[in-house]
């Protein structure tokens, strides 16, 4: 993929614009240094998950001045605008607002000094080092260019501003507030998300799933604690909890699909304080990656029979087995629906030239906007594309030196955020027309 991706860099700069995408352009290259601006303020503003204020009370004033009828507080700090314009679909966009728990150390002249104390109690610094201020600057740019042009489309657009998520939590949080029983109900939904992986204003998609089901899954496992030179007269929950973390890989390698993307990664061990003391207890923290609901089962499924098999296997009493905690809610995957996908992307292609749009592999990661497809109707079309931002000449560097580059939720990710927001917020404004064109 990294050789195609050069080769699409340098066409998209020898492409010409086409012809068709003037008008739109244009009007859009108006607002851009408007945006920029809320951009750099957005910026240097973060807040966590569900903190979103200071935030939500922004983008709700500027979506009152465009005319929408605001609702805020939904889902806690959320916010739904709603333009009614005559018969036709309803259309739904999706920005996120939170940041994360994050030291920024980019250098921008607009960097976040924010701090925050987050659920753990340490104090922290926090930066939108996921990039939802670029999906902010051009939702707001995307409503912009739609009510200015009201008499070019029938329907009803809802806009909403999403709250938590990183956590995986604030679309539920809006669902259960009523989004589609208080307001109307999608037709369609669209939301994009910066990317780290290619340059800035490429956009990427992927049909079908995108993002995984992400469950966190907890094992507590119990042993029968006393001194290390004795084993003989202990259960080691150390010992134990190896075997299951060992006997866990399995599961992927011998009993998914090699077809059927599957991760399960133990990210925590702990059990123990001292070198000469068997621990009476071991905790493991799990993280656990799939598409299907099948797969998710099976997963799921093998992981606490594993824990009790090995309990057993290693002659533990019956009172003392291994406690399998699935987290409720769990992140579902992300589907983008196949057949609406690949027409946006024409229209795209049309738009953007050839060379800057590109199907690309789904990912493990995980996002919430998943839910709202998963809560719509049956006829509910769903979509979520990534919009590149690392600005080209890093890319170009990085091409070179075969370096990487910074991830999402670096403290040193800074995209070019211009050119984020300019074809996202033309993108999210082209797509809403082609659908509700009178
Ligand atoms: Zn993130
Ligand atoms: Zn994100």
């Amino acid at each position: 993929m990294k050789r195609l991706m050069t080769t699409l860099a340098a066409g998209a700069a020898l492409l010409a614009t086409p012809a068709a995408a003037d008008e739109l352009r244009d009007s859009l290259g108006e607002k851009m240094p408007a945006l920029m601006e809320l951009y750099k303020d957005l910026h240097a503003n973060p807040e966590l998950s569900f903190e979103e204020v200071r935030t939500a009370a922004k983008l709700a004033e500027l979506m009152r001045d465009e005319g929408f009828e605001v609702t805020e507080q939904v889902g806690r700090t959320g916010v739904v605008s709603v333009m009614r314009n005559g018969d036709g679909p309803v259309v739904m966009l999706r920005a996120d607002m939170d940041g994360l728990p994050v030291v920024e150390q980019t250098g921008l002249p607009f960097a976040s000094t924010q701090t925050a104390t987050p659920a753990s109690g340490v104090t922290t610094g926090v930066m939108h080092a996921c990039g939802h201020d670029t999906h902010m600057a051009a939702f707001i740019g995307a409503a912009r260019l739609l009510a200015e042009r009201k008499d070019e489309w029938s329907g009803t657009l809802v806009m909403i501003l999403q709250p938590a998520e990183e956590l995986g939590l604030g679309a539920l949080a809006m669902l259960e507030d009523g989004l589609y029983t208080r307001f109307p109900e999608p037709d369609y939904a669209i939301a994009f998300h910066d990317a780290a992986q290619f340059p800035a204003g490429m956009i990427g998609y992927s049909p079908g799933y995108a993002l995984a089901n992400v469950d966190s899954v907890d094992i507590t496992v119990p042993g029968i604690g006393g001194h290390g030179a004795y084993p003989h007269t202990t259960k080691d929950p150390i010992v134990l909890a190896s075997a299951i973390v060992m006997k866990l890989q399995t599961l992927v390698s011998r009993e998914s699909s090699p077809l059927d993307p599957a991760v399960i990664t133990v990210g925590s061990f702990h059990a123990g304080a001292k070198h000469n003391i068997i621990s009476d207890e071991a905790k493991l923290q799990l993280t656990v990656r799939s598409y299907s609901d099948e797969s998710r089962k099976l997963l799921l499924d093998g992981i606490a029979r594993i824990a009790r098999g090995e309990a057993i296997a290693a002659g533990m009493p019956e009172d003392r087995m291994p406690t399998v905690t699935v987290e409720d809610p769990y992140t579902p995957s992300t589907y983008n629906s196949p057949d609406y996908t690949e027409t946006v992307m024409a229209g795209f292609r049309e738009r953007f030239g050839e060379d800057r749009v590109m199907q690309v592999p789904s990912v493990m990661g995980g996002e919430d906007f998943s839910q709202f497809l998963r809560n719509g109707d049956d006829e509910m079309k769903s979509l979520i594309f990534w919009v590149g931002g690392v600005p080209q000449d890093q890319y170009d560097a990085a091409q070179e030196s075969g370096e990487g580059l910074p991830s999402l939720h670096s403290p040193f990710w800074a995209p070019d955020a211009e050119k984020v927001i300019a074809t996202a917020s033309e993108a999210l404004a082209a797509e809403t027309l082609r659908l509700m064109a009178k």
